[in-house]
């Protein structure tokens, strides 16, 4: 790039950088870093698993950004899609009876693809409102079958659920929780069965809604299930309790973990599954609850009148459009299939960075959802005093990657969620800034 250039792009970031340190309000941000640094990168482009920046640099994007855009960058025949349906209705109301055809044909295909007889869809903008509403719909139906005291809902540790005012008190990462004025009628429970048998014991099954879980956690810090049959045995606990198990699919859905759905990889129908994120790729905001029929019916049954609960962007045409192309673009070129192709690239760089530094171990996998865990001493699970996955990541930076480090409750891990047209190469060399930056890190301990 020729000087000239450099210093006019430079100019526009710090144009730019001082409206957003006045104006914006970010998202999950430090306001004192915000206002020391201004924007990191202000992203103008993007194009696979790339993002490029208003100064020209271009660097992976390894968590699909967060952890959805999993179509990749720069897909033109989405923004075609969405133009295409902007020009003959971009928005109608779905309230009462009234429908458009992309949410009729959407809520046909999540039925299609979903486990059991989920075929049921209420839709919303993301993952925290489709939380709300499985929320609110669990106590309603507890209440209308008159059951008023099943009110409480039971997530497991490590969990993100959101972060809306009915969202928030299921997530048990505290610090998104520890805000005045949130609602006292959340439970958690480690990954254990024995210890949620307990808590239900303790608590009464009659004061239980429902359980909610990612299937696969992912902000927690990509966590599996501690057993195969863990989710059936949840299941069957929900059974014999009258307790609902919503699964959280909103990181997991759409092939992430190289199944349609997280809870396909261990046999189990929720009664509710809540989807977000890679059901547009991020290309347009949408989520939804998909309700087995067993519910549906009940809840016909039980109510007389409206079910007052609704968006005013709840089945957005466009964005179901939007929804429609990603999910056949996904199938028609196999993308679902690489998943899991570049998942077992993914895990064979992992074994590589668990042979070359004896910090890493605990490495996880399932389709193209990741973590790798830095340790003290992996032998003891001894992890260093100040965790070092930070760092990592932000030596990973210089390497044009930006990395995800997951240090909740001491943890001290790297995240990888990368788009799904990942190829080998890629892979690959998102594996060697990782063993270079953590080479580099280790040197100035
Ligand atoms: N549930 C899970 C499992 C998530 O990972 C997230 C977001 O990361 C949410 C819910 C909340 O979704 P949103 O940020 O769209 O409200």
């Amino acid at each position: 790039m020729l000087l000239r250039e450099t210093e006019s792009l430079q100019k526009q970031y710090e144009e730019l950088a001082e409206l957003d340190k006045k104006h914006f309000f970010h998202p999950s941000t430090s306001f004192k870093q915000q206002q020391a640094d201004g924007p990191g990168f202000i992203f103008t482009e993007g194009k696979g698993i790339y993002l490029k920046d208003i100064r020209g640099r271009e660097v992976i994007d390894s968590l699909s950004s967060l952890w959805n855009v999993n179509i990749g960058h720069g897909r033109e025949e989405l923004a075609v899609a969405a133009m295409e349906q902007m020009k003959k209705l971009a928005y109608s109301s779905t309230f009462a009876t009234n429908s458009h055809e992309p949410v009729i044909r959407l809520a046909a295909k999540i039925a299609e693809m979903t486990p059991g007889d989920l075929n049921y869809t209420f839709f919303t903008c993301g993952g925290s409102e489709s939380n709300d509403t499985a929320f609110k719909t669990a106590r309603y139906y507890w209440k209308m079958k008159g059951y008023e005291k099943k009110t409480k809902i039971i997530s497991r540790g490590k969990s993100y659920h959101g972060v809306s005012l009915g969202a928030s008190p299921a997530t048990e990462l505290f610090p998104f929780r520890d805000f005045p004025g949130l609602s006292q009628e959340h439970l958690y429970v480690d990954s254990s069965i024995d210890a949620l048998k307990e808590l239900i014991e303790r608590e009464g099954a009659e004061t239980i809604a429902a359980i909610i879980s990612e299937p696969v956690q992912g902000s927690g810090g990509v966590n599996l299930p501690p057993s195969e049959d863990f989710f059936k045995e949840v299941r069957e606990i929900c059974d014999q309790n009258d307790i609902l198990f919503i699964a959280d699919e909103v990181i997991n859905g759409f092939y992430r973990t190289g199944t349609t759905f997280g809870i396909d990889n261990f046999g189990v129908v929720p009664d509710m599954l809540v989807f977000a994120k890679g059901v547009t790729s991020g290309y347009a905001p949408l989520g939804g609850v998909v309700f087995t029929d067993r519910l549906k019916e009940e809840l016909t049954e039980l109510t007389e009148g409206n079910f007052y609960h609704g968006y005013t962007y709840s089945g957005h045409n466009t964005a179901c459009a939007v929804a429609l192309k990603n999910l056949e673009l996904i199938e028609q070129e196999k993308l679902n299939e690489n998943v899991n192709q570049m998942g077992a690239e993914l895990l064979k760089g992992f074994k590589y960075l668990e042979q070359t530094h004896d910090e890493i171990g605990n490495i996880r996998q399932i389709g193209l959802l990741g973590a790798i865990e830095i340790f003290k001493d992996r032998d003891t699970k001894t992890t260093f005093e100040e965790p070092l996955a930070p760092k990592v990541v932000e030596e990973a930076l210089k390497h044009n990657m930006i990395g995800r480090a997951i240090i909740y409750e001491g943890q001290d891990t790297i995240a990888f969620a990368p788009p799904f047209c990942i190829t080998k190469d890629e892979v690959e060399k998102m594996i060697s800034i990782i063993d270079t930056s953590l080479t580099a890190v280790k040197k100035g301990l």
